[in-house]
C-alpha cells in the first residue's frame, strides 16, 4: 500500500461548482489549498447536470423563507462574482441575465399563479402579471392556450459546465492545487479532531481543516463521527439538453411551467427538466422521462418539436432532511459542511463559498437555519 502523504491548510473533498468555489475562495485568502474529486475532470457529479437556473424569486416557497432569502442574497453576488471569475479564469461561464417567465396553461394553474404573484408581491419581491397577449409579445413562441404569465426580471441563469471549467481554472491560477481521478476514502481524526482525509489508494492528505462538498455522495464518507453526520438523499432529475438548427431565438427568457422548465443558453441551446423521482442511486435515463418533459413544454411551447436533441441525461440533487443546506462548521472541530444544496446549488455556490471560507478565517457566522449542527442525531442516509 502506498505511503505518500502531503498536506494543505485546507482540503475540499468533491470538485463540483460548490466545492471548486470554496477551494477558490480559500486559495485567493492566502490558504494552502488541496480540491479532490475522483471524476477525471473537474465538475463531473451533479453540477454538470444542473439546468443552471439562478431563480430564488421563481422557487420562492411559503414555508422555505430562510432559503429564499439566502438564495436572493447569492443571485445578488451574481454579476461580481462572474465578473471576477471571468477575469481570473479567462473563459465565459454562459451567464445570461435573460429574466424568467411563469406560465399557466388552464384555469386551475392560472389560479395557483395567481396566488404565487401575492406571495411575492408580499414578501417585497419583484414580479409583473402578464396578460396572455402580453406574454406572447415577450415571446411569440408561446402557444395561444396560454392563460396567464408572471415575469421575474431577475432570476436569471448560468451555463454550471461552464462555470465549472472557469472555478476550476480560477481555482490553480490562485495557487489552490486540483487533485482528480482521486477517491477520498474517508475523514482521518485524532482526538476526536480532524487531521485530513485518506485516499483510496492508501495514501493521505494532511490538513487543518477538510471541507465535505461531496454532493449526494456525502454521507458516504468513512470516519466522520457518528455526533457529526449530515444526511442526505439523492433525489434524481432526468433532464434533456437540445439545439435550434435555425439559431437562437426560439425562446429569450427562461420558461417555468408545472412541471417542467426551459432555460435558453442565449446562443440557440436549450436545457430541458427536470423530473423529481426517489430512486436512489439510479441514474438510468428512460423514455417516460423525456416524454413527461416534451409534453410538459410542447402544451405550452409547440416548437420545442423542431429541436434536436443532444443530451438526455440524469443527476441526483443532494437532498437534506428539510431541504436546505448545511454549511459552515460542524460538531467535530477542523470539519466543514458545504452539502445538501438539493434543487440550487448552482444558485448558492457564491454564498456558500463566502460563509464557508469567512468561517475557516473564524470570521462571520453561520445562519441557525444552515447550520450543519441541526442534524445532530439524524441518523445518516448509506450512499
Ligand atoms: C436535473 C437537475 C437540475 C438542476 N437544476 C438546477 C438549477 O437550475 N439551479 C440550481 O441552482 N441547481 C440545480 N440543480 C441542483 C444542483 O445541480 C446541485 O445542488 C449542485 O450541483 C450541487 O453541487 P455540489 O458541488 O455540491 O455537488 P456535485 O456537483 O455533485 O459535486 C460533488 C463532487 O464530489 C465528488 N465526490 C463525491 N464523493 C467523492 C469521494 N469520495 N472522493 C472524491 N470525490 C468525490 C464527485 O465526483 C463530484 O464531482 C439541479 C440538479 C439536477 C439533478
Amino acid at each position: 500500500m502506498p505511503n505518500r502523504s502531503s498536506s494543505s491548510d485546507v482540503v475540499v473533498v468533491g470538485a463540483g461548482a460548490v466545492g471548486l468555489a470554496v477551494g477558490w475562495r480559500a486559495a485567493q485568502r492566502g490558504l494552502r489549498v488541496t480540491v479532490i474529486d475522483r471524476g477525471q475532470r473537474p465538475g463531473t457529479g451533479t453540477s454538470s447536470v444542473a439546468a443552471g437556473m439562478l431563480a430564488p424569486i421563481s422557487e420562492t416557497l411559503a414555508t422555505e423563507l430562510p432559503l429564499m432569502r439566502l438564495g436572493l442574497e447569492s443571485v445578488k453576488r451574481y454579476p461580481e462574482f462572474v465578473a471576477e471569475l471571468t477575469e481570473a479564469s479567462g473563459t465565459d461561464t454562459g451567464y445570461l441575465r435573460c429574466g424568467t417567465l411563469l406560465a399557466a396553461r388552464d384555469g386551475d394553474e392560472a389560479a395557483s399563479l395567481a396566488r404565487e404573484l401575492e406571495l411575492r408581491r408580499s414578501l417585497g419581491l419583484n414580479v409583473r402579471r402578464l396578460l396572455a397577449s402580453e406574454a406572447r409579445r415577450l415571446e411569440p413562441a408561446l402557444a395561444p392556450t396560454l392563460r396567464l404569465a408572471l415575469e421575474i426580471a431577475d432570476d436569471h441563469a448560468i451555463d454550471p459546465r461552464k462555470l465549472t471549467a472557469a472555478l476550476a481554472r480560477a481555482l490553480t491560477a490562485a495557487g489552490g492545487e486540483l487533485r482528480l481521478g482521486a477517491a477520498v476514502r474517508g475523514v482521518n481524526t485524532e482526538h476526536d479532531r480532524v487531521t485530513g482525509v485518506g485516499l483510496a489508494d492508501g495514501s493521505s492528505v494532511s490538513a487543518g481543516d477538510v471541507v465535505v462538498a461531496a454532493g449526494p455522495w456525502s454521507s458516504a464518507l468513512d470516519g466522520v463521527p457518528a455526533g457529526s453526520r449530515i444526511p442526505i438523499h439523492p433525489i434524481k432529475g432526468q433532464i434533456l439538453r437540445l439545439h435550434d438548427p435555425a439559431g437562437p431565438g426560439m425562446l429569450t427568457r427562461v420558461l417555468r411551467m408545472t412541471g417542467g422548465y426551459l432555460v435558453p443558453r442565449g446562443d440557440g441551446r436549450y436545457v430541458l427538466g427536470a423530473t423529481m423521482e426517489e430512486r436512489g442511486f439510479d441514474t438510468t435515463v428512460t423514455a417516460g422521462g423525456a416524454y413527461d418533459l416534451l409534453r410538459n413544454a410542447f402544451e405550452l411551447l409547440p416548437s420545442v418539436t423542431e429541436l434536436v436533441i443532444d443530451e438526455l441525461s440524469a443527476g441526483l440533487r443532494p437532498a437534506t432532511p428539510d431541504n436546505a443546506p448545511a454549511i459552515g462548521p460542524g460538531s467535530t472541530p477542523g470539519l466543514h459542511w458545504a452539502v445538501g444544496h438539493y434543487r440550487h446549488g448552482i444558485l448558492l455556490t457564491p454564498m456558500t463559498a463566502e460563509l464557508v471560507v469567512g468561517a475557516l478565517a473564524g470570521e462571520g457566522a453561520i445562519p441557525d437555519e444552515f447550520a450543519p449542527t441541526r442534524f445532530a442525531g439524524v441518523p445518516a442516509v448509506a450512499a
